[in-house]
């Protein structure tokens, strides 16, 4: 059985403490009812990943991921961390193409195509996030938007991918961080759209998670999660307090 990612983004928010804390919390606030079609991810920001691997340690269905990475071994590459760095603080997975990276930091599609390969090829399991921005879906770009960004992302990488190193979360712009949230009806259009690409483009294509992600929170969670090719979320605002996203793992 495919389980549901429930991931929780805490972007850069959080000191050591807080970051332990908060997974200490959660662990307790779910404690054995984690339900077992479910795996929750948690990616603080890079100071506190030690801490939260160690907090989770021995916790089953309970995984660590890094925000960023930068496609190098080592090197003169100041402010960046590598795959393996990552690995070594307890990491399984790794975001790419997250909309802060592409929008804010400037993250363009080869680069990040060159992320999901090197990520892939240094034993990460890798989200590529995609999505659209409020401009793109006014004139009904949706489709075209989501198609250049998973075929310019996916380009380098395998066909033959396993479903289990690959997670795609369909994320809109518009809705990261603003309370808004896409209608289920564009969610099931969208996430059935991203599942036909991924088996066009993939061998695995119709296994491989595709996540929700835009002001996902305890009241609409239970909603989206059952929704079509929706093999779970990513979660930001929502997920920074241990109660708030301990509902949303268990909606
Ligand atoms: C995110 O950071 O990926 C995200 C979806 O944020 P929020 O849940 O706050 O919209």
């Amino acid at each position: 059985m495919i389980k549901k990612l429930m991931a929780a983004n805490w972007k850069m928010f959080k000191t050591w403490e807080q970051a332990t804390q908060t997974a200490r919390e959660l662990i307790v606030a779910i404690g054995q009812d984690l339900p077992s079609d479910r795996e929750v991810l948690l990616i603080p920001p890079f100071t506190a990943l030690r801490g939260v691997s160690e907090t989770l340690a021995g916790q089953k269905g309970y995984f660590l991921g890094g925000q960023n990475f930068y496609p190098a071994k080592e090197g003169a590459f100041t402010g960046e961390i590598s795959p393996a760095q990552l690995i070594d603080a307890g990491c399984r997975f790794a975001l790419v193409g997250h909309s802060e990276r592409r929008h804010v930091l400037g993250e363009k599609d080869e680069f990040l195509a060159h992320k999901v390969f090197y990520g892939l090829d240094n034993k990460l399991k890798i989200i590529l996030c995609v999505g659209e921005k409020i401009q793109e879906r006014k004139k009904g770009l949706v489709e075209q938007v989501l198609t250049s960004q998973l075929e310019k992302g996916l380009e380098k990488i395998d066909r033959n991918v396993s479903a289990l190193d690959l997670v795609i979360a369909y994320e809109p712009v518009w809705a990261i961080g603003t309370g808004e949230t896409a209608v289920n009806e564009d969610i099931v259009q969208v996430h059935s759209f991203i599942r036909k690409k991924l088996k066009d483009f993939l061998d695995h294509g119709e296994q491989i998670r595709i996540l929700y992600g835009g002001s996902v929170k305890p009241d609409n969670c239970g909603s989206i999660i059952w929704l079509d090719n929706v093999d779970g979320v990513l979660v930001g605002g929502a997920s920074l307090k241990a109660d708030s996203f301990s509902r949303i793992v268990q909606a």
